[in-house]
């Protein structure tokens, strides 16, 4: 799960990460309220305003201004709020801003100049331990850095079963090439986000920029966080910051009908049970000439329901122009899901596309002959590579 870079803040911030201090708010007289709160309270007169959507690149897309005085927070709070701000990360349609962040202006205080560096805590999945990369080369895309200057990435590995060590917080606070101040304030920066990352059961965190003040001192301008949603179970406050408008509409259908469903641009939907059986069958799809418009995993027990609700969520798709189900019957009996399949299919009705069904396993037979029986306009495979031929045919 994604949460918004105010809500990631005040994480960090509960943990002793410094931040960049700000006020969330929805509309522009909101926010000439928090600018003058902030006034009060650092003393700024200078603000910053954040459009709040879970994507990055903001800064690139107009979605984060400096604010000279507060009729400027005013004025541009009323630009960015309800605008369709579009970055590298939102697709082309781009994402309705619901809420601005004014933050104080941090940068502009003293006669140094500030730095901006680039730190985060993530899972190295192939190493099976988390993570933390930092870089002197801080506000730019890491991907970018990675690739045209792979000697600026600094990278230190945390041994789960002792956790962060004191050296290694050092070790990447030298690499910075911090001293004096900040060099400790960095050290206390990288220990207070890993305890916040830990605690949170986190599987990302971006502080992308880190910025060192012109009085030396280490903090979050930015937060990006993504929490492991299988541990959500024991965070009760944090699963309550879920942002459902900025999720995937399917997705969110498909999640309280308990599928796993993830939204693709393809042509051709499918429904399968079981993770690997799916990704299987994307590969089978693209070897066919289609694109996979989705990834369904229906689970173990798919049964006249889940297939239905499965079936209205692809259908719901405009681009998709062929169904694949691809069910093999372990715990589920073929003859049930076939059933299944008619039953949902005349449920729904008008159906404009064709149906592929690939059935294999127990009683796939049987599960055959109920579709061919069925009189709808639904094809019945039980090799996967007739289906696949199926696919191609209906697509010409
Ligand atoms: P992103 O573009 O979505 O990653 O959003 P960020 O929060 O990283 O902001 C984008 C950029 O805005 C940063 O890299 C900074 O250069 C700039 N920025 C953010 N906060 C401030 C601030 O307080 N003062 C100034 N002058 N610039 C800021
Ligand atoms: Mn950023």
């Amino acid at each position: 799960m994604n949460i918004h870079e105010y809500q990631a803040k005040n994480l960090l911030k509960g943990y002793g990460v410094k931040i960049q201090e700000g006020i969330v708010t929805d509309t522009p007289e909101g926010a000439v309220d928090a600018a003058r709160k902030l006034h009060a309270e650092t003393g700024t007169d200078w603000y910053v305003v954040k459009a709040q959507i879970h994507a990055g690149g903001r800064g690139k897309g107009g979605g984060v201004k400096v604010a000279k005085n507060r009729e400027e927070v005013k004025e541009i709070s009323k630009q960015i709020l309800g605008m369709q701000l579009k970055t590298h990360q939102t697709g082309p349609e781009g994402k309705k801003v619901h809420k601005v962040l004014i933050a104080e202006d941090v940068y502009y205080k003293g006669e140094h100049e500030p730095k901006e560096y680039y730190l985060s805590i993530l899972l190295d999945r192939a190493k099976g331990c988390n993570m933390i990369i930092a870089s002197t080369e801080g506000g730019m895309e890491i991907e970018k850095v990675a690739e045209e200057q792979p000697d600026k990435i600094v990278k230190e590995w945390i041994d789960p079963a002792i956790g962060l060590q004191p050296f290694q917080a050092r070790k990447v606070a030298f690499a910075l090439g911090l001293e004096g101040k900040a060099h400790k304030e960095m050290i206390k920066f990288i220990q207070s986000l890993y305890q916040a990352y830990t605690a949170a059961d986190a599987s990302l965190f971006e502080i992308n920029p880190v910025l060192k003040t012109s009085d030396e001192k280490i903090l979050a301008v930015d937060a990006k966080v993504n929490l492991d949603d299988n541990a959500l179970f024991r965070h009760s406050d944090l699963a309550e910051l879920r942002d459902i408008s900025e999720e995937e509409e399917l997705e969110v259908e498909a999640s309280k009908s308990g599928l796993n469903y993830v939204k693709l641009d393809g042509n051709v939907g499918c429904m399968v049970n079981g993770a690997g059986l799916a990704m299987a069958t994307m590969d089978i799809i693209k070897l066919s000439g289609g694109e996979p418009a989705n990834f369904l995993d229906v689970g173990g027990g798919a049964n006249a329901q889940t297939v239905e609700a499965g079936f209205r969520i692809i259908l719901k798709d405009p681009n998709v122009k062929a169904i694949l189900i691809n069910i093999f019957g372990g715990i589920v009996r073929c003859d049930r899901v076939a059933k299944g399949v008619v039953e949902a299919y005349k449920n729904i009705g008008d159906i404009h596309v064709p149906i592929i069904v690939r059935l294999q396993g127990t009683n796939a037979e049987e599960g055959a002959k109920i579709i061919e029986e069925s009189g709808l306009k639904v094809y019945s495979a039980i090799l996967l590579k007739d289906a696949a031929q199926r696919v191609k045919e209906v697509l010409q």
